[in-house]
């Protein structure tokens, strides 16, 4: 990588942009008289949440082994991928780059910027073409790259990840939101290494708390420090906190969630061998198969008739569905769908 300066990335307005900074949160008392924030002195979520999200920050370092200045938390990634955006990204002049076909709210946040979305095509196993990113990335000026691994809609991982960090010269972002079904190793680990890295978490997917809405970016104290600062003062409900700090007392309750689906997708796999209308389904490391109709039109009607919701993919990704791992009862339904429409 060449030589790597955050202060040149980030926009001019947001470098001298002071942070909102609770008086409360950041001092230490024992037993205050909170007079300060006009909230109601009754009830049980009566006081504003802590900003700073302390606890939840030290619970994370120990399960991720990073100091607290190196985990800011969102509502939701998708709050994290915003904020990125409007950090690095100067509004109509700036641009970012992501795979195609992968996760729309890159696009779609920059598009509420007025950023342009450059994408790199993947080839047909869905891996992304060395080639293309070198030379995308030598005639363009891009501030944000989103790497999606394992990525979202096609499952499979992100080969040789480092490559494409250590190559670029502006931020990566690795989104892991499905890394807990894959075994692959974090990007976590290339943090030390690379000053423009930001990895992406989420409580959503494998912790099981998509209502919770608590997302987690883990990179250098200096962006963590520009996270904090643009982000919302009270962006994660105290509601959220108390109950993903409980859920981290209970890391079994990760691993059971995982196993299971895990054992559920190896079911499923084995079932859709035997469904007629499937043509294929794409390796996958993560809790979702995608995978290729034969009629994809009627499938997905059908299933819908059934009331059974998958995504649709087609036609961005030709007669394509995204279908993900329920649990044995709703996976039953599914196949039986599916065997019933294949007759
Ligand atoms: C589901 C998903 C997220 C998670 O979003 P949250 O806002 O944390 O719920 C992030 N990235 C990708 C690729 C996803 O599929």
């Amino acid at each position: 990588m060449k030589e790597f300066n955050l202060n040149t990335l980030v926009r001019k307005n947001i470098l001298s942009l002071q942070p909102y900074i609770s008086f409360r949160d950041h001092n230490e008392f024992n037993a205050p008289v909170m007079l300060d924030a006009n909230e109601c002195p009754f009830g049980e979520f009566n006081r504003y949440p802590d900003s700073s999200q302390k606890k939840l920050k030290n619970k994370l370092k120990e399960l991720k082994s990073l100091s607290p200045s190196k985990i800011a938390l969102g509502n939701g990634s998708d709050e994290l991928i915003d904020l990125i955006i409007k950090i690095f990204c100067e509004p109509k002049k700036d641009a970012i780059l992501m795979m195609n076909p992968s996760f729309a709210m890159y696009a779609f946040y920059a598009a509420v910027n007025e950023n342009e979305v450059l994408k790199l095509d993947l080839d047909e196993n869905f891996e992304i073409l060395k080639d293309d990113f070198i030379k995308i990335t030598q005639e363009r000026d891009i501030k944000v790259f989103f790497l999606c691994s394992p990525n979202n809609p096609t499952g499979n991982s992100v080969q040789d990840i480092e490559f494409f960090v250590k190559n670029f010269d502006g931020i990566v972002v690795i989104d892991e939101a499905y890394i807990e079904f894959s075994g692959n190793r974090s990007g976590i680990e290339l943090l030390d290494k690379y000053s423009n890295l930001i990895v992406l978490q989420t409580f959503s997917k494998a912790w099981g708390t998509a209502g919770a809405r608590v997302g987690a970016a883990y990179a250098s104290e200096e962006i963590i420090r520009f996270i904090n600062t643009v982000k919302a003062p009270y962006n994660v409900n105290s509601l959220s906190q108390e109950l993903i700090l409980n859920l981290l007392d209970n890391k079994d309750k990760l691993k059971e969630n995982v196993e299971k689906v895990l054992e559920e997708r190896v079911w499923l796999e084995k079932q859709f061998k035997t469904i007629e209308c499937i043509e294929k389904v794409f390796p996958t490391d993560a809790n979702f198969f995608l995978i290729k109709m034969k009629n994809v039109e009627k499938v997905y009607n059908r299933m819908l008739e059934e009331e059974i919701l998958t995504s649709k993919r087609a036609p961005a990704i030709p007669d394509c569905i995204r279908i993900n791992v329920g649990n044995r009862e709703e996976n039953e339904k599914l196949i039986s769908v599916l065997k019933r429409i294949a007759s």
